[in-house]
């Protein structure tokens, strides 16, 4: 080991590398040609491998480069997924970053009343933003849509039971689903109706069934029944609720802000209309359709909430400085709905012309010829994903690109694996990059990356 260390080979490599992590690689590179060399009755078949320094060092590089590499990283979703939730969903608005990077690079008033030189708390801000956007009472934010709902839940409903429609017991993803949400708050589910059918009367039956603590309604954000179906609607609830004297809470979801008539989408519940509609308090998440940080966001009455803020639940999920920050930028945004649709990401996203990304994909396949790959503008279609709008497809264009190497796949292996890795979509034994979830500023490194990757 020492010899080695000393020589030539390694003098660069513990020039930029703390000595200890060469160390550390070096020995289980030695480990591994012990191991190597044991299971070989003839140890003089590799006398070279084993005294060339080099070799060492070549093989010690490479895992440095493995190990010195960040395990969570910028990739270009090139996928047409906007809100892919494996690669981290809403991408963000200048301000909101710009916000996020000044609160997280020194102090912030997060918990300190600047008037009167004192503790203050953290869920002060955004809630006058939250009110003035929505209408809400009161509102307070968490650090995911499932973690707000644990707290609404745990807050209003712990040991008591909550009526939920058989047709709303739904499965977000990533192990949320609403029967196991409600009996880790220490809720007890009563189900109601049926799964295609639901009426107020069968509410108004389950009601009876054990001390009542909350109607949840739940919205059906990422799959659709259709036929012989029938819903009560919140309205109906928020009348019941009002008789029995229980709050009725909608878990939206989605959170989406703006009329989804100006992205082209079809109708999706807001937190405005459901807390117009009578619903005493609303959850949604902040990276999905507002497109803004992870957070999760709760409005309702101020008495309710007031509840939430003291429930030590709210601790647990509570959160932190640079997700306030961005969470505020992007709120600030929808003050003016056009300028939400301009700096948004997502809602840019959403509301992209195929004309313009058939412009984009155009370019860069002219750009992708002058260098010798073969590729082709072609429409392809996109999707919301985030588990929002099921079933609804956006009009796109990309690039196909074939691959000089190997097929699409291995093509696609090798763009995952570059410094900045390109994630596209294999289609018929084609790789397709579709242009509406690469941001603009993105496109010469989707060129460069294109060119260098298509083998030779
Ligand atoms: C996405 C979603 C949630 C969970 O929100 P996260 O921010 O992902 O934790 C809860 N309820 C509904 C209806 C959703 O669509």
């Amino acid at each position: 080991m020492e010899g080695l260390l000393e020589s030539e080979a390694f003098r660069g490599m513990l020039e930029t590398h703390p000595r200890g992590l060469v160390v550390m690689h070096l020995r289980s590179e030695v480990d591994r040609l012990r191991r190597e060399i044991g299971r070989h009755s003839d140890p003089a078949a590799f006398p070279e491998e084993v005294e060339d320094p080099q070799l060492y060092a070549t093989r010690v590089e490479d895992r440095l480069r493995v190990s010195t590499t960040p395990s969570l990283r910028a990739v270009i979703n090139g996928t047409g997924v906007i809100l892919h939730t494996n690669l981290g969903r809403a991408p963000l608005a200048d301000c909101a970053l710009d916000a996020m990077a000044s609160v997280a690079h020194g102090y912030a008033n997060l918990e300190y009343n600047l008037e009167e030189g004192g503790r203050g708390s953290r869920y002060d801000h955004c809630t006058a933003l939250l009110r003035e956007l929505t209408g809400a009472g009161g509102a307070l934010v968490s650090n995911n849509g499932a973690a707000a709902l644990v707290l609404v839940l745990r807050t209003l409903a712990f040991g008591r039971s909550v009526l939920v429609s058989r047709g709303e017991l739904v499965e977000i993803g990533g192990g949320f689903r609403i029967p196991e949400i409600l009996e880790s708050a220490g809720a007890v589910l009563v189900e109601v109706g049926s799964t295609n059918r639901t009426r107020l009367d069968d509410y108004r039956t389950a009601a009876g069934r054990g001390e009542l603590g909350m109607i949840l309604k739940v919205h059906r954000s990422n799959f659709r029944i259709t036929g012989f179906t029938e819903e009560a609607s919140l309205e109906d609830l928020a009348a019941l609720g009002a008789e029995l004297e229980v709050p009725v809470v909608h878990d939206l979801g989605s959170g989406l802000m703006v009329d989804p008539e100006r992205l082209g989408l079809p109708d999706e519940p807001r937190p405005t209309q459901s807390l117009a509609a009578g619903a005493d308090v609303v959850a949604f998440s902040g990276d999905k359709l507002l497109g803004g940080p992870q957070a999760g966001i709760i409005l309702g009455k101020a008495e309710w909430i007031a509840q939430m803020r003291k429930n030590p639940m709210c601790r647990a999920v509570r959160v932190d400085k640079t997700t306030l920050a961005g969470l505020e930028a992007t709120l600030r945004l929808y003050r003016d709905p056009e300028t939400a649709l301009r700096e948004i990401p997502v809602l840019a996203m959403l509301s992209a012309t195929p004309d313009a990304l058939r412009k984009r994909a155009e370019k860069l396949a002219a750009n992708l010829s002058a260098l010798g790959v073969t590729s082709a503008a072609v429409e392809m279609s996109s999707v919301v994903g985030g588990g929002t709008y099921p079933g609804v497809e956006l009009e796109s264009f990309g690039l196909l690109v074939e691959s000089n190497e190997g097929g699409a796949d291995a093509f696609a292996a090798r763009l995952r694996g570059a410094s900045v890795p390109l994630v596209g979509r294999v289609e018929d034994g084609a790789l397709l990059i579709d242009l509406r979830t690469v941001l603009e500023w993105q496109d010469p490194v989707v060129l460069d990356l294109l060119s260098r990757y298509v083998g030779s």
